[in-house]
């Protein structure tokens, strides 16, 4: 297995390599949990990133990469970036050690250093690319060193579309080996719980504001909220699992769910998302749980009129594109056509799952198109095609509007920003994108002024006069391209 292989070494060859190294189950594994789309590699971040920032989050636990400098480099740097405040293991290696399998012996030692049960409750591995597609055996790994667990996971990029995803992978396999120690016998007793308290374990990252907002609108029915998935502390693993009922609020959550389903709790999809999304998912909880119709009534009637209110307090009037790549687009797009956007175009990097079902039902029966697993081209093409008002997008479809006239929102920011339930959600969410609709005129005036700034021959710094080629360049590359596609046409491809 090359060093150089990586997110542009193709992902057949890699993919194959990981399969002929012994890592068949594993890329079974990771093909069922997270189908594959349109796109071939990542087009956001690496995926990686998307578990090393739910190891970095948790109390108590040290998270270790295994893979290329320039890999962990990055993931590192981008960890930091967002403020991990955390050390980022790194076990390095090079070809001698990846192919004597002294890699493995030196990740083994890493953990047994690191295993130390007066400061973690848990060691992860994250194998990248390299080391996963060269099938160093994370699954040999002592289970507990000192009582400390240690989880070793495979995150490649090959297998795993989005780093959304990637935080399933590591949330799912914590969970199962916390599912597995509570059937073995009495596990540490989670910080705040309540005896006979009837809960509901919310699935997905949310602003921290959401699960209080979400605990108050349940509170009627007799329910708590648990802690969330990805969980910030070993013991919360417990009290998700011991839940009523999970939300799949983030609905790409396979593996957890899985062990939540293997635990024998149900699973509701979507959220309490604008005034229908709340009053249907409260349905949802009610039947879960059991509740009684006075009970639901109740919640009901607390949520429901402060939602409808807040909706109308910042009306939005505007056609607006939504892609993204955290999950919960289709949630954020049911919120703005609740108070009155066109939704013509929803694009998720993440797979179509049953979770999302009512969500995507919910849009298409107002004529929003719904793509799953959507391309970066896909999304550029909707914004160019329905010419909204506003694109909700990741960064390089936010720079495309910006050159396009079009106001644009970094949908990351935008949503991890601020609530996106109940009344909060539906006040700070319209309320933002109402005041951004706003701007199209302004936006229209500073792109005729700067006009040809910034656009390739302009492009650059410290340059007084437009650029000038070199003599006879383009000519040379004109004939060299015509002699390579005739040579490529005489022998046929
Ligand atoms: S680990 Fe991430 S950055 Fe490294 S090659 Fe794989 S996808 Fe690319």
């Amino acid at each position: 297995m090359s060093e150089a292989a990586g997110c542009h070494g193709g992902r057949e060859t890699l993919e194959a390599a990981a399969r002929a190294a012994g890592k068949s189950l594993v890329m079974d594994e990771l093909t069922k949990n997270y189908p594959r789309g349109p796109h071939d590699q990542p087009q956001s971040m690496c995926p990686a990133f998307g578990s090393l920032r739910v190891g970095l989050r948790m109390r108590r636990t040290a998270t270790i990469l295994s893979g290329s400098a320039c890999c962990v480099y990055g993931l590192t740097f981008t960890s930091h970036f967002y403020g991990a405040r955390r050390t980022v293991g790194y076990v390095p290696f090079n070809s001698e050690t990846l192919v004597t399998g002294k890699l493995f012996e030196d990740i083994r030692d890493a953990v047994t250093e690191t295993a130390r049960p007066e400061d973690y409750d848990a060691v992860v591995i994250i194998n990248l690319c390299v080391p996963t597609a060269s099938g160093v055996p994370l699954d040999l790994l002592p289970k507990q060193i000192n009582g400390v667990r240690i989880i070793g996971i495979d995150v490649p990029g090959f297998g795993v579309p989005t780093h959304a995803e990637a935080k399933d992978v590591l949330a799912g396999a914590m969970l199962r080996y916390a599912r597995g120690e509570a059937e073995a016998g009495p596990v540490a007793r989670p910080r705040q719980m309540i005896d006979g308290e009837r809960s509901v374990a919310l699935i997905g990252e949310l602003f921290p504001a959401d699960p209080m907002g979400v605990g108050a609108m349940l509170q009627p029915m007799g329910l708590t909220v648990a802690p969330q998935t990805p969980a910030r502390e070993w013991r919360d693993l417990y009290a998700a699992l011991d839940c009523e009922v999970a939300a799949a609020v983030h609905p790409f959550y396979t593996a957890s769910i899985r062990e939540f389903r293997a635990a024998g709790r149900p699973v509701v999809g979507s959220g309490p998302v604008g005034h229908d999304g709340t009053a249907a998912w409260l349905d949802a909880i009610a039947r879960a749980t059991g509740t009684t119709a006075v009970q639901l009534d109740a919640a009901k009637a607390r949520a429901l009129p402060a939602i409808k209110a807040a909706l109308a307090a910042a009306p939005i009037s505007a056609r607006i594109t939504v892609s993204g790549y955290e999950g919960s687009e289709l949630l954020v797009a049911r919120l703005l056509s609740e108070a009155g956007a066109e939704v013509p175009y929803v694009g998720t990097a993440c797979p179509r799952t049953e979770w999302s079902d009512a969500d995507r039902e919910w849009l298409e029966a107002r004529g929003t198109h719904v793509q799953y697993r959507a391309s970066l081209e896909q999304d550029m093409a909707a914004m160019r095609e329905v010419k909204p008002d506003l694109a909700l997008g990741t960064t390089p479809l936010v720079q495309k509007a910006k050159e396009l006239g079009i106001p644009a929102l970094y949908f990351t920011n935008m949503v991890s920003a601020r609530p996106l339930f109940g009344a909060a959600g539906a006040g700070s969410m319209a309320g933002i994108v109402a005041a951004q609709t706003r701007g199209r005129e302004r936006f229209s005036r500073m792109v005729s002024f700067f006009e040809g700034v910034g656009t390739p021959d302009g492009a650059g710094y410290g340059f007084r006069d437009k650029p000038v080629d070199p003599p006879g360049f383009r000519e040379r590359q004109r004939k060299i391209q015509a002699a390579k596609a005739k040579a490529e046409e005489s022998v046929g491809t």
